[in-house]
């Protein structure tokens, strides 16, 4: 998910892929540890769900600020409100479906950049590009189905769940500093490319579960789903995967035959 932090962006781990199954199993071990968060850089640090959290909240602020220093920052006041009124409807159902992160402090800004995409850090901090939903022409049905997706990011630990995969296969990374690891994984090209099915099984995972998520908080499917045919319809390359993202046909593919498959009537979404 590269951090992925940086949007649209799992495959192997479970043999035939069955987002269903995959679903249910990964909502069914929510990640609830809390340890210690170590927030020194000087001293020796243990990967852990809250210190993923920690950092992220730090780097959201530093985020932020360079924004607004930049005059890129929350400039429409329009966007902001629709954005943050989506927020507030899917929190809601978020609070309700993962209770362990009642507690999270979500906060959402909208970004000018023009080739940042919008993405969710560790913990609910999000920032959604405004160019990226203007270039797509998203409306509020479409806009929720992407805040939803970036959500599901951060409701399923997947930040903390790739740094933890980074370490598996590159136990060296443990001697850097936070910091310096979460800078590594996010940018390093042979881990990228080490994770880089991970990290497409990651953005399936996403699509489903933001896409459960959006449904139960009152949105429609078919209308959800239109997100991802503009998804692919302004993509260059629409049937291949990218580094760290499925091909966009595929993600709307295995969306579409999954709501079929709870909603046989709506064939047509
Ligand atoms: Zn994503």
């Amino acid at each position: 998910m590269s951090r992925r932090r940086f949007t649209f962006l799992i495959t192997t781990l479970l043999g035939e892929y069955c987002l269903r199954a995959f679903a249910s199993h990964v909502m069914a071990q929510p990640i609830t540890e809390v340890t210690k968060v170590n927030a020194s850089d000087e001293e020796p640090w243990r990967l852990s769900p809250a210190l993923v959290i920690h950092s992220a909240a730090k780097r959201y602020q530093k985020k932020i600020q360079e924004l607004a220093h930049g005059h890129l920052l929350d400039r429409s006041a329009s966007f902001l409100q629709r954005s943050s009124s989506i927020l507030s409807t899917l929190r809601q159902q978020a609070s309700r479906d993962f209770p362990e992160t009642q507690a999270w402090q979500w906060e959402l800004h909208t970004s000018d950049e023009a080739e940042e995409s919008s993405y969710c850090m560790a913990g609910g901090k999000l920032l959604i590009s405004l160019p990226q939903a203007q270039r797509m022409s998203l409306n509020d049905m479409e806009l929720a189905m992407l805040i939803s997706h970036e959500m599901a990011h951060a409701l399923l630990h997947h930040h903390f769940l790739e740094d933890r995969e980074a370490l598996r296969r590159f136990p060296s990374l443990q001697t850097k500093n936070f910091e310096d690891f979460q800078d590594a994984v996010d940018e390093d090209d042979v881990i990228l490319t080490a994770l880089a099915e991970f990290d497409k099984a990651q953005e399936y995972e996403a699509d489903l579960v933001g896409f459960q998520l959006a449904l139960r908080a009152g949105f429609a499917g078919a209308m959800l789903i239109r997100f991802f045919e503009k998804l692919r319809k302004h993509s260059a390359y629409p049937n291949f995967d990218s580094k760290s993202h499925p091909a966009p046909a595929q993600r709307l593919q295995r969306l579409r035959t999954w709501y079929q498959q709870q909603t046989p009537t709506a064939k047509q979404a």
